[in-house]
C-alpha cells in the first residue's frame, strides 16, 4: 500500500534539498499594505493587490448585498442554470471597460486560458508562443494538441522567422504572448507582434493578467496601452490580481466570445463564478471607471520605489511595470535576504530557479497603491539595512 507512493517521499526530499520546497505561509489578516503573517505584522511586498481592491470597503459591501439577494453559489455551470443576471452584467461591464464588443468570464485566469486555446486550435494547427509564457498558457496549448513553436522572449523578429518557416505547414495558427511577464515586469512589444502576426493569417492572443488594472488608461490593460483597440483577437484578463477578487475573462472579437459560449470547456463543464465574486468584480469595474486615482498612485509608488532602490545600488532589472525584481544572484542569497527582510518586518518573497534562470535569484517586490509614503520608506530602509549587512550594496 505504502510502497506505490514511496516515490513521492523521494521527490519531496529532493525538493527540500534543492531549497525548492514550497513552505506556505498563512495570513491572519486581510490583504493590504501590512499583513499578519504567521502571527507577525509585516509590510506586504508579495501580493498582486496592485490597486488595493482586495479589501476595499465598497467591494465588501457590494459582495454582501449581492449575497442577500442572490445567495452564494451558482449551483450550475453557466450553460445550464448557472448564469445569473449578475454574470451577464459583469460580462457586459468588462467589455465596456476594455473597449471591446464582447467579453466572457471564467472562474479564473487559468481556466480562461484552458478554455480559449483548445477552442481555437487543434491537432492540425500551430501555436507560436513566447518562451517565457505563463504555465496556464502552456497547459492550454498542450490541451489543444496543436504543434507549439516557441519564439525567443519578446522577439517579434524571431517570431517572424518562425512564422515564415512554419506557418504554411499548418491549417490555423495562433500567436500567444503574456502581456506583462510576472518575474521581470517586462512588457511584450504587442505593436510589433501585431504587425508581424497579421502578415501570416494568425489569431493573436495576449494574456494581460499582470497588465489588467495596471497598464493603459486607468488600468484598461495592454491593448489600451499600445492603442491597439479592435486589432487583438483575444485578450485574456484576470480578476484575481489588480481587480482584487477572483476570476478570469476573455475580451475581444465577438465571434470568438460567442464560440467560447459553445466550446469553452471550463465554461461548459465547471460551475459559474460565485455570487459575491461576481458582485465584487462589478464594483471593482465601477471603481476603476470612476477615477484613475488608484492606478496613478500605483505607478507613482512604484516609480519612487524603483528609483530609490537603484540609487542605493540594487539591480532592479528591466521592469517596465510596478513589478520590481531586486536581483541578487544565487538562490541561497535570495533566501537569506528574504529571511532578513522578514526579521526587519518586510514580507518579500525570494524567487529562484526554475521560476527564474540560475544566477538571477531575486526578491520580487510587488508595489501597491495601498502602500503609503511611510510604508515605502520603511521598506526602503529595510532593503538598505539588509543589503549592507549581506554585502549586496
Ligand atoms: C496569474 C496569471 C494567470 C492566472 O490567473 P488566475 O486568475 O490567478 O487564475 C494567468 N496568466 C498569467 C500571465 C498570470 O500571471
Amino acid at each position: 500500500m505504502a510502497e506505490k507512493l514511496t516515490w513521492i517521499d523521494l521527490e519531496l526530499d529532493a525538493l527540500h534539498q534543492a531549497g525548492l520546497y514550497n513552505n506556505i505561509r498563512s495570513l491572519g489578516s486581510p490583504q493590504g499594505a501590512w499583513l499578519q503573517v504567521d502571527g507577525k505584522k509585516v509590510l506586504n511586498f508579495s501580493s498582486n493587490n496592485y490597486v488595493g481592491l482586495a479589501n476595499h470597503p465598497r467591494i465588501k459591501v457590494a459582495a454582501q448585498k449581492a449575497i442577500d439577494i442572490y445567495g452564494v453559489g451558482p449551483a450550475a455551470v453557466r450553460t445550464i442554470a448557472g448564469t445569473m443576471d449578475l454574470h451577464v452584467e459583469l460580462d457586459r461591464r468588462l467589455a465596456k471597460f476594455k473597449g471591446v464588443e464582447s467579453a466572457i468570464t471564467f472562474q479564473s485566469g487559468f481556466t480562461a486560458n484552458l478554455a480559449v486555446v483548445p477552442a481555437l486550435v487543434g491537432k492540425e494547427d500551430v501555436i507560436f508562443s513566447d518562451e517565457l509564457n505563463h504555465a496556464s498558457i502552456i497547459d492550454g496549448c498542450r490541451l489543444s494538441r496543436a504543434k507549439v513553436i516557441r519564439y525567443k522572449h519578446l522577439s517579434a523578429e524571431h517570431l517572424k522567422e518562425m512564422l515564415e518557416t512554419h506557418r504554411k505547414d499548418y491549417r490555423r495558427a495562433m500567436v500567444i504572448t503574456d502581456g506583462v511577464f510576472s518575474m521581470d515586469g517586462d512588457v511584450a512589444p504587442l505593436d510589433e507582434i501585431y504587425e508581424v502576426s497579421k502578415e501570416y493569417d494568425t489569431i493573436l492572443m495576449v494574456d494581460d493578467a499582470h497588465g489588467e488594472g495596471v497598464l493603459g488608461n486607468g488600468g484598461r490593460g495592454i491593448v489600451d496601452h499600445f492603442g491597439l483597440h479592435g486589432k487583438i483577437d483575444v485578450e485574456v484578463g484576470t480578476l484575481s490580481k489588480a481587480f482584487g477578487v477572483v476570476g478570469g475573462f476573455v475580451a475581444g472579437n465577438p465571434k470568438i466570445v460567442e464560440w467560447l459560449h459553445q466550446r469553452g470547456r471550463p465554461f461548459l463543464f465547471s460551475s459559474a463564478m460565485t455570487v459575491p465574486d461576481v458582485a465584487a468584480c462589478i464594483e471593482a469595474v465601477n471603481i476603476l471607471e470612476e477615477s484613475t486615482e488608484l492606478v496613478d498612485k500605483l505607478w507613482a509608488n512604484s516609480d519612487l520605489f524603483k528609483k530609490e532602490l537603484k540609487k542605493m545600488g540594487f539591480d532592479t532589472g528591466k521592469s517596465m511595470t510596478p513589478i520590481t525584481p531586486v536581483i541578487l544572484g544565487e538562490a541561497e542569497l535570495a533566501q537569506k535576504f528574504s529571511k532578513e527582510l522578514y526579521e526587519a518586518g518586510v514580507f518579500g518573497m525570494a524567487i529562484g530557479f526554475p521560476t527564474v534562470p540560475r544566477g538571477t535569484a531575486r526578491i520580487r517586490v510587488m508595489i501597491s497603491a495601498s502602500h503609503a509614503a511611510d510604508d515605502l520608506e520603511f521598506g526602503l530602509d529595510a532593503f538598505e539595512k539588509v543589503g549592507k549587512k549581506l554585502g549586496v550594496i
